[in-house]
């Protein structure tokens, strides 16, 4: 077996959905990139099903999913769309998002985007080595040695961190944490539920906690115990007899179960790092927050790290741009993580079935408007400013691009009325684009980030 290292300009560790993303975003870019993932297939556990209006935006400005036309950008161009949506499973909240994006909420599976960034990023040249773990990683003032365990360890200028919340990557560097202690614990899993209305349909409260069912018939359901009882002092994988148990010990009597599979523990522990760069070392996703995942937060928030953080990282590896960018990341996403894990927190507390003044109290809270719009922004990733929404853009020879299809290619984009008005100072490989944009905007000409932020408008 040879041990000549394997050179690459940033290694990934850890091939989740964030890992993946990362990679096809640095692939994007033209960086060499290198992504050693443990599981040897896709992980097929229900986990994440719920894509937020702000990762919906990111995932179009890339064709991951359909961008709105610009017939119908023309013709809704200030609309709003609504969906209904839980907090602290009460259905108290609507999200809304401008008609022109995609869409407030989708249901989409974990694993099926998961799929989709490593097929993107494979496509794109990203060496994807799966059945391998990262043992040890040595950084030193050029880069990283990352050790695999099979004798070929990795050399990289960069790596990230997208290992998960048991994070060897954030053990490694110094990356100081906020931390939330567990109060209960919980096991999601599919199974056929064999007699209907046993474990009622949606969000069930009972005096020990919750259960949510999501009706299957005749085939296997997603069926959560969440237990309020209280933490858990060991955390061993989840097995059928122990998710019985918990069923029972919630329902307060055993629901008829068969076809077990895909068991998933969780629990209201949270976490945050303070910062998400210490010098060859980055971390994003679950690595960077972790928390319970009532409002189906944690992969948005990945996403959006992960799109944060790809045309950084690119910039420094290819020779543009000093490391400090970086910083901007870290400050961006560690706002954003501490938000999302700190409504996590409340929402459990609202659920705990000891605590109904707290659940009450917030309900009432969230009747007054503005906290509900607040919230509702938060929620959905939309409270992260300087986002620039879509619109269309006709040129002077009557083609109509989007600004979505525009950032495809993940370079900034320049855009100006007519050729003799300046643009924002602009990388000398930005996109400048020339024409008239429906709807309006605040502003006569603006650079926009790869990741779709507005860099500066004049
Ligand atoms: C029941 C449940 C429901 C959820 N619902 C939602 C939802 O609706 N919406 C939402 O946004 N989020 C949801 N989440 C959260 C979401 O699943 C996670 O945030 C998401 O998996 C994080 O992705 P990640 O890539 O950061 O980490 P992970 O998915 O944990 O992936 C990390 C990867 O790193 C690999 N790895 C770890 N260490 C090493 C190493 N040393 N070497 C090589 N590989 C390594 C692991 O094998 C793993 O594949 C839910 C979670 C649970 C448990």
């Amino acid at each position: 077996m040879s041990t000549q290292a394997i050179q690459t300009d940033v290694l990934v560790v850890g091939g989740g959905p964030v890992g993946m993303l990362v990679a096809a975003e640095l692939a994007l870019q033209q960086v060499d990139v290198v992504v050693v993932e443990t599981r040897a297939e896709l992980d097929l556990r229900p986990r994440a099903g719920t894509v937020h209006a702000r990762s919906l935006s990111l995932l179009a400005r890339r064709g991951f999913i359909a961008s709105t036309p610009p017939e119908l950008i023309a013709r809704d161009p200030n609309g709003v769309r609504r969906n209904r949506f839980q907090f602290a499973a009460q259905p108290v909240l609507t999200i809304a998002a401008p008609s022109v994006e995609p869409a407030p909420i989708a249901a989409i599976p974990q694993a099926r985007l998961e799929a989709a960034f490593e097929a993107r990023a494979r496509e794109l040249g990203a060496r994807i080595l799966r059945g391998h773990t990262v043992t040890g990683l040595r950084v030193d003032d050029d880069g990283v040695t990352a050790e695999t365990g099979v004798g070929h360890p990795i050399r990289a200028k960069y790596v990230v961190g997208a290992d998960g919340a048991r994070s060897l990557v954030a053990r490694t560097g110094n990356f100081p944490a906020e931390v939330y202690p567990a109060t209960m614990n919980a096991i999601a899993g599919l199974a056929v539920a064999e007699v209907a209305d046993q474990i009622p349909p949606g969000w069930n409260p009972t005096p020990t906690g919750w259960t949510m069912h999501n009706p299957n018939p005749g085939g296997q359901a997603r069926i959560i115990a969440m237990d309020f009882s209280g933490p858990l002092d060991h955390r061993p994988e989840p097995s059928e007899a122990e998710y019985r148990r918990r069923l029972t010990h919630v329902l307060g009597s055993a629901p008829a179960l068969s076809g077990i599979s895909h068991l998933t523990r969780f629990s209201d522990h949270g976490r945050y790092r303070t910062t998400l760069w210490d010098g060859r070392l980055l971390l994003a996703g679950d690595a960077a927050h972790s928390h319970y995942p009532l409002g189906g937060q944690g992969l948005n928030s990945g996403m959006q790290d992960a799109f944060s953080l790809g045309w950084r990282l690119a910039r420094i590896v290819n020779g543009g741009e000093r490391p400090d960018i970086l910083a901007d990341y870290s400050r961006e996403r560690v706002a954003h993580a501490s938000a999302v894990v700190g409504n996590t927190v409340l929402q459990a507390a609202m659920m705990n079935p000891a605590n109904p003044r707290i659940r009450d109290a917030v309900l009432a809270m969230l009747a007054v408007p503005a906290v509900h719009d607040g919230i509702a922004q938060l929620i959905s990733g939309q409270f992260q400013p300087g986002f620039q929404h879509d619109f269309a853009l006709t040129q002077a020879d009557g083609q109509v691009l989007t600004l979505a299809g525009l950032l495809h290619a993940g370079r900034f984009v320049a855009i100006r009325p007519d050729e003799h008005t300046p643009v924002p100072d602009a990388p000398s490989d930005a996109v400048v684009v020339t024409g008239k944009v429906t709807p309006d905007q605040p502003w006569t000409s603006a650079l926009i980030r790869p990741d779709g932020y507005l860099a500066a408008t004049l």
